[in-house]
């Protein structure tokens, strides 16, 4: 196994068990003349020659090896991708009582850095994002089979990610059956139907699980407290998480607003299963950014707006323009509220921590001249655990705003 040399004072984040390590950390990479092939297991040691652990060599990455173990644990032994799969997978069993739509293994969370596995139905659906997953793939499906008693392994590895790593594109079956058409899940009393192949991520948006039962619980207590259900507008839908759930507890109309006709069609299709009549789910084909102002003009209002947008900060070189976004569209969400009325409002950005888009609200807040309660704060759900030494996991924020004057 060839050594990693650090340069001096580079091997801090590794001592606080951060998977990380930069290409510009790095002095030595191995003896003279030998190549380290992609994904090959590496010793990492500080440059006056501590081990500081092991990890995967990415050769293509800025990311140049991410961390199996850290100094003082014992080296990786065969198999250990297998036992972290199982432990990881475990981890999760109790997610079934309410959904069979759950992530199985989530990268650096689960000591497995690029890889990701979720689970629809009888499928698991995976993304190798590293070079060292990728080498180990044959293993990992054996183990993602193996514990989970899965029909297949469908990959999805087509995310951006895999270019930075120097890997193609690959999506197909990898053990097992193919995958229906349409994979149809059951989350908190909630039919929805996942497209795998084509579908954002591994198909559908998984992290949002509390969020949508948050959504699905306001809609059931505004009924209680009104007699009456709630009116509803839900941009950047996508197949219609969010507006299932809110139709599901009981609201009496929820507009949903996206810009792709195949994510209102699957949409549209998911109401139908779960029999929601289209007088209660209606559906628009439009650009959000467009369609607030116009509702505005025609003044309309709504009991609950909930705001999904995409990832508007891919990294930190777009947070000012990000914020610019997100603030255009907290405002003129807010700007369409009665008395009283609700706002479940998102960021998916790693890049805006949940302070500044606390700001960003804030600030639509002030510009919109009403004032308003934060009842609570959204994050993703238990299957995508924050891991304590690696802040980075943490992306998906949301705040549950109320009007207050
Ligand atoms: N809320 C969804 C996930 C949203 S994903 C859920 O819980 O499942 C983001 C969605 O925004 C995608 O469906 C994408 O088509 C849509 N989108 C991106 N930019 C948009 C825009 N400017 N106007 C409308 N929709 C947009």
């Amino acid at each position: 196994m060839q050594d990693i040399v650090l340069k001096k004072d580079k091997e801090k984040s590794l001592l606080r068990r951060h998977p990380w390590v930069y290409d510009t950390a790095v002095a030595k990479a191995g003896q003279k003349g030998v190549k380290i092939a992609a994904g090959e297991m590496v010793r990492v040691v500080s440059h006056d020659g501590r081990e500081l652990g092991f990890g995967g060599w990415s050769p293509a990455s800025t990311l140049r090896v991410r961390m199996f173990t850290y100094a003082g644990e014992e080296a990786p032994q065969p198999g250990f991708l297998t036992r972290r799969i199982e432990k990881a997978v475990a981890a999760r069993a109790s997610l079934l009582e309410r959904t069979n739509a759950r992530r199985l293994v989530f990268a650096e969370a689960d000591g497995i850095p690029g890889l990701v596995a979720d689970m629809y139905g009888d499928w698991v659906v995976t993304q190798f994002q590293s070079a060292a997953v990728q080498a180990n793939s044959e293993e990992i499906v054996a183990a993602l089979m193996k514990c989970t008693g899965a029909r297949g392994v469908f990959d999805r590895s087509d995310a951006a990610t895999r270019k930075r790593e120097g890997l193609e594109e690959h999506v197909g079956v990898l053990a097992g059956e193919e995958p229906p058409a349409i994979i149809e899940v059951v989350e908190d009393g909630v039919k929805y139907g996942v497209d795998v192949r084509v579908g954002h991520k591994t198909g559908f948006y998984v992290d949002q699980r509390e969020s949508r039962l948050a959504a699905q619980n306001i809609a059931r207590a505004f009924k209680k407290e009104t007699g009456r259900g709630l009116r509803a507008l839900n941009c950047f839908c996508y197949t219609g998480g969010f507006s299932l759930a809110l139709a599901a507890g009981g609201a009496e109309e929820v507009v949903s607003v996206d810009s792709s006709a195949e994510a209102l069609a699957r949409a549209q299709a998911n109401a139908e299963l779960n029999g929601f009549a289209p007088d209660v789910c209606k559906w628009q084909q439009a650009d959000v950014f467009d369609y607030l102002r116009r509702v505005r003009e025609a003044g309309d209002t709504y009991d609950l707006i909930i705001l999904d947008p995409p990832k508007f900060a891919s990294s930190h070189y777009h947070v000012d323009r990000a914020a610019r976004a997100y603030k255009d569209i907290n405002l003129n969400g807010l700007r369409l509220l009665r008395a009283g009325g609700q706002l479940l409002t998102f960021s998916c950005s790693g890049a805006i921590d949940t302070d500044l888009f606390q700001k960003i609200v804030a600030g639509a807040v002030i510009d919109s001249r009403r004032q308003a309660w934060a009842l609570s704060r959204f994050g993703a759900g238990v299957d995508h655990p924050l891991l304590m030494t690696f802040p980075e996991g943490e992306y998906l924020k949301g705040l549950h705003l109320k009007l207050c004057d």
